[in-house]
């Protein structure tokens, strides 16, 4: 077993993985599961386990990725570092941060009413998630999370491309 680009994380890091899904990673995470469980899962779907705890790491031998850093930032870096990770423009805040789902373009008049009425007065680009229902809209939301990854990563950072900023 390899890394791969699509992760599951232990219980400790679901900071971390939302981290991730805001660069598009293919990111499962649970707040409850048994270590023989997440094992499972890394194997059966080709994904890398990244976790906090050195005995789990050990046992996901290859596939696995101890995360030693314990501040969100620092975690960032050594998971780009250690996977040589190239995060791109293109899945930029392409997954829902809550649920891992591909976004998926809404009509303006569909999400009326599921959003908070300034929001939708004021914006005309929404993208909503197939799998948890959340709406996401362009805001200052998409720049915080742009500018701390160009904190975290500097030049390998990010960047947005012609579709960008999408609506978040
Ligand atoms: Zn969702």
């Amino acid at each position: 077993m390899t890394t791969s680009r699509r992760f599951v994380m232990d219980t400790m890091l679901g900071k971390l993985a939302r981290w991730l899904r805001a660069m598009g990673y293919d990111t499962l995470y649970f707040r409850v599961a048994q270590d023989r469980s997440l094992l499972q899962l890394a194997r059966a779907e080709a994904r890398t386990l990244l976790t906090r705890d050195a005995r789990l790491a050990r046992l996901a031998g290859a596939g696995g990725l101890l995360i030693r850093a314990t501040e969100i930032e620092p975690q960032i870096v050594e998971v780009v570092e250690q996977l040589a990770l190239a995060p791109s423009g293109e899945g930029l805040l392409s997954r829902c941060l809550e649920c891992n789902a591909l976004l998926e373009d809404r009509l303006k008049e569909s999400v009326r009413g599921l959003v908070p009425e300034y929001v939708f007065v004021t914006h005309h680009r929404f993208v909503g998630c197939p799998g948890c229902s959340r709406i996401y809209w362009q805001g200052s939301h998409a720049d915080r999370i742009l500018a701390r990854l160009e904190r975290a990563l500097g030049s390998r950072a990010p960047k947005g491309g012609a579709d960008f900023p999408r609506p978040f």
